[in-house]
């Protein structure tokens, strides 16, 4: 079960730790997921919920096809990893069958298909991911690479590609810190470390990478570098690409090894054609990263401000008056709505009234967290956000310590939520400031368009939690009753409305990366020459086309439409 992912493991690197994503982040749908009591009343309320939930199918009632790995295919990669590291078995299949978007977790719950690797893969080292992916190319066998299986856009779906067969390659195997350098504040690791691993290694040597996700608990440094994620302290510790100062890259035509100085003018900068690859050009085998001293002090609180134009504008003057803090998050409306509802231990209704009687109309929450070295340094950067904040409502440490200790509980709420039979799931962009309104809107308009129905409400939140000088992100949670019927169907047009809304006003994505879902949009994005180059890339590093097919580049450039089937 995935809880045993918990960073008091003894490390064995002999045996595969269970990375296996079975209903959903709990390994179970929901068993240790609940909402409170009152959630559920809110819910029906809202959005008209009256179904009963879909329950999780057992792994036996979902269609499994047998593995067709070739034998010799097979008798290849156990000599290399060892029989044991080679799982056929229909359970270790289904176990690393997708990741975890919504479209994945119904898939597990019966609706749907998901896409099943004919094996598991799990070599021990550097070398072995070495001979593995150039085993795979003389075979003819597609290789995902699998990292924690968070990916939300089909980035782990195992897709043949027209191969003879797909295998995933876990890496969990690829789980140590292989070196600190203080004085230069690098640290190297193997790319299967999970998250919560490295910051424990790490703690040791007074040092933290600072990249914390809402994914965290299960996703992986290689995970990371190959989606160029962005954690919840971005603001504060940049984004994980700004992190990666090297990398090793296992592709079928050798090792390509990347980062030699902190800076250079030698060219354009290759590492950042590995950052964002997704497994398409490689398997990024090792990644060296800037660390930083574990902050001794921080704070984070809560502010109120009156609707998002409001909002949005006071994240601005923190982002371009150098005064964000370490986590700055500004909910609008409707999320600050869903947040007092669906949480346990506010007290929404006291809350309402002193906001109203302090003439707040529409509340949106902003949580600021600071962290320092110093007492004193982290005072002084939280004196420069409030200076800059002006007439915000401040709320004091409570919401601020109750986001911080429920930072990473979403993903189970999420389960509970698929439990009492809704249709929830969450996608991202981002854009420069002057258009951030616009793009919002349009969003919003497209998946209300899309999801409202006879009976059932669609609630469409939104958040800002990555700021720049020049722009940010928008993160949108959907909530609505699921379409009995067709669930696939309810979500897979909603998501389409979305993108198409997206296209021409912002990025595709702004930290969830490509994967199947987002590749039909990206010659929008990056221009058909730019997908040509991309192609071009892939072509060298992956000349038999078996690293993770499908995936970033759809080949050939689809014209933009509903998400190719698997
Ligand atoms: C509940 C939830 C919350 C999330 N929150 C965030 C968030 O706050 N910020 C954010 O950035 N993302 C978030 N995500 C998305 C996801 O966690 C990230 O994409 C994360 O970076 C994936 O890491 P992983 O180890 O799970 O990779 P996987 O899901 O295993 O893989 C992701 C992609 O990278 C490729 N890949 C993985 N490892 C390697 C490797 N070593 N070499 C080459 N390719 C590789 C895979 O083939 C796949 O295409 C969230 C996901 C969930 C389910």
């Amino acid at each position: 079960m995935c809880h045993t992912l918990t960073v008091t493991l003894p490390v064995d690197h002999s045996v595969l730790p269970d990375r296996r994503v079975r209903a959903g982040w709990t390994g179970s749908g929901g068993a240790d997921a609940t909402l409170p009591a009152h959630a559920n009343r809110w819910l029906s309320a809202k959005t008209g919920l009256t179904a009963r939930g879909t329950p999780v199918a057992p792994d036996s009632a979902l269609a499994v096809a047998e593995s067709g790995l070739p034998a010799p295919a097979r008798a290849v990669l156990s000599a290399i990893v060892g029989a044991e590291h080679v799982l056929v078995e229909r359970e270790d299949r289904l176990g690393r069958a997708g990741g975890l978007s919504y479209l994945d977790l119904l898939g597990r719950r019966g609706a749907g298909r998901p896409t099943v690797p004919d094996a598991v893969v799990c070599p021990g080292n550097r070398a072995e991911v070495q001979r593995v992916v150039e085993a795979c190319a003389e075979h003819d066998v597609a290789v995902v690479p699998f990292g924690g299986g968070t990916s939300v856009v089909g980035g782990v779906a195992a897709l043949r590609g027209g191969k003879a067969a797909v295998v995933v390659l876990d890496l969990a195997r690829l789980d140590r810190l292989v070196s600190v350098d203080p004085v230069s504040r690098l640290a190297v690791f193997e790319a299967g470390v999970v998250a919560p691993e490295a910051e424990r290694l790490l703690a040791a040597h007074g040092l933290t990478l600072g990249h914390f996700p809402q994914s965290y608990e299960r996703a992986t440094l290689g995970g990371f570098a190959a989606t160029r994620s962005s954690g919840q302290a971005s603001a504060g510790y940049g984004r994980f690409e700004d992190m990666v100062e090297g990398v090793r890259l296992a592709t079928p035509r050798g090792e390509w090894r990347l980062g030699v100085s902190p800076a250079s003018a030698a060219g354009p900068d290759l590492r950042h054609l590995v950052v964002g690859s997704e497994g398409a050009f490689g398997v990024i085998t090792e990644v060296t990263l800037r660390v930083r001293p574990a902050p001794a002090w921080d704070r984070y609180e809560g502010f109120v401000l009156d609707g998002f134009a409001a909002g949005a504008a006071a994240v601005r003057t923190l982002a371009q008056g150098g005064a964000l803090g370490t986590v700055t998050r500004l909910s609008d409306p409707r999320e600050t709505e869903v947040a007092l509802a669906l949480a346990d231990g506010w007290r929404p209704a006291a809350l309402r009234a002193y906001l109203r009687a302090r003439g707040v109309v529409e509340p949106c929450l902003l949580v600021v967290g600071w962290e320092g070295a110093t007492r004193a340094e982290m005072l002084s950067r939280r004196r420069a956000t409030r200076r800059a904040l002006g007439p915000a409502v401040r709320l004091g440490v409570g919401p601020g310590n109750a986001w911080r200790a429920g930072r990473f509980a979403g993903p189970r709420q999420r389960d509970a939520l698929l439990d009492a039979g809704m249709c929830v799931e969450t996608l991202e962009t981002a854009t420069y400031w002057a258009g951030l309104d616009r793009l919002r809107a349009a969003v919003r308009g497209a998946l209300l368009g899309s999801l409202t129905a006879p009976g059932r409400k669609p609630i469409v939140a939104c958040h800002i939690s990555h700021a720049y000088e020049t722009g940010a992100s928008l993160y949108f949670t959907v909530l609505v009753p699921r379409d009995a019927e067709d669930p696939v169907g309810q979500w897979q047009a909603a998501k389409q409305a979305a993108c198409a809304a997206i296209a021409g006003l912002g990025t595709i994505t702004h930290h969830h990366a490509t994967g199947v879902d987002h590749a039909p949009y990206l010659p929008e994005e990056i221009g058909a020459l730019g997908v040509d180059v991309l192609a071009a890339i892939k072509d060298r590093l992956d000349p038999r086309g078996v690293l993770n097919p499908g995936k970033l580049i759809a080949a050939p450039p689809p014209a933009p439409g509903p998400r190719p089937a698997r």
